[in-house]
């Protein structure tokens, strides 16, 4: 393909998320809301099986006057639960001032949808998690070509991060029964492209929890190295992407679920 020629990346993930014949899920809370309600998640997530707790302290709103996170609070309250139950914490950092912070405390940096074309952002973040054991995952852009999209991880791996992991969440088309629109041939390419794992978020893609277990099975078909989805104790109070959120008892049976899926494709759901 010509339009790649210049696309580099022959990174391996290193001490990564993503190992082989696995199928990484990453769950929990869009957001942090508070102790007890990232508690409830956390211990969902532990569960049902999964080594990887989601959540946002710091959350890149479309409105200014809708709830942005609990910043650094946010980051606490995760490492603290985290900690105690023994899962490892992926978490978006939006500010290249907040950097050190978010590792400090998250084990992965989640670079968002709305900053995968943030240069500085993952450049900086491609320098500071170099030579450790953090690690990156990129959202693809709300209208990213796949070539964007993987030049954009190149900013981060030619920086020195050789720890990135790509995430498909949807893209913006003409269609409106979901969200956005889970470009699951993405997926394909940007693994026939680059070395990089690639994981799938359903939940942001569909914008509607039943839509996330079908979507889910989809992406383990499509090749995908995991998923990353939203889940929450209690969906209809949750301050942000509660109707995308799948609650609780979905979560503990996803592993159940996947397996088949999983177990056809060569790979152990984790
Ligand atoms: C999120 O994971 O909560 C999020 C905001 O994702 P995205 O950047 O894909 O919209
Ligand atoms: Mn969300």
């Amino acid at each position: 393909m010509d339009v790649f020629e210049y696309v580099k990346t022959d990174v391996k993930t290193r001490n990564g998320m993503i190992r082989p014949n696995t199928f990484r899920v990453v769950a929990g809370p869009c957001t942090v809301e508070s102790r007890e309600q990232f508690a409830a998640g956390a211990e969902a997530v532990k569960q049902a099986g999964f080594e990887y707790v989601r959540g946002g302290a710091f959350k890149p709103r479309t409105s200014p006057y809708s709830f942005q996170g609990l910043g650094e609070e946010g980051l606490k309250i995760m490492s603290e639960v985290a900690g105690d139950l023994g899962l490892k914490i992926v978490t978006e950092v939006m500010d290249p001032y907040d950097i050190e912070l978010v590792m400090e405390h998250a084990h992965v940096l989640q670079i968002g949808a709305r900053n995968m074309q943030n240069y500085p952002l993952l450049r900086r973040v491609g320098a500071a998690i170099a030579g450790t054991d953090h690690g990156v995952v990129l959202k693809r852009g709300l209208s990213a070509t796949v070539e964007e999209w993987i030049l954009a991880a190149e900013y981060v791996t030619s920086a020195g991060g050789d720890n990135v992991v790509l995430c498909e969440r949807g893209i913006r088309t003409f269609e409106t029964s979901t969200r956005f629109t889970l470009d699951l041939s993405a997926v394909i390419v940007a693994k026939r492209l680059t070395d990089l794992p690639v994981i799938v978020d359903p939940s942001h893609a569909a914008g509607r929890s039943d839509l996330v277990i079908p979507l889910s099975k989809a992406a383990v078909a499509a090749e995908a190295d995991g998923l990353m989805v939203e889940s929450h104790h209690d969906p209809q109070e949750a301050l942000c992407d509660g109707e995308q959120a799948l609650p609780i008892p979905a979560l503990l049976g996803l592993k159940d679920v996947l397996r088949p899926f999983a177990g056809a494709m060569g790979r152990e759901v984790i």
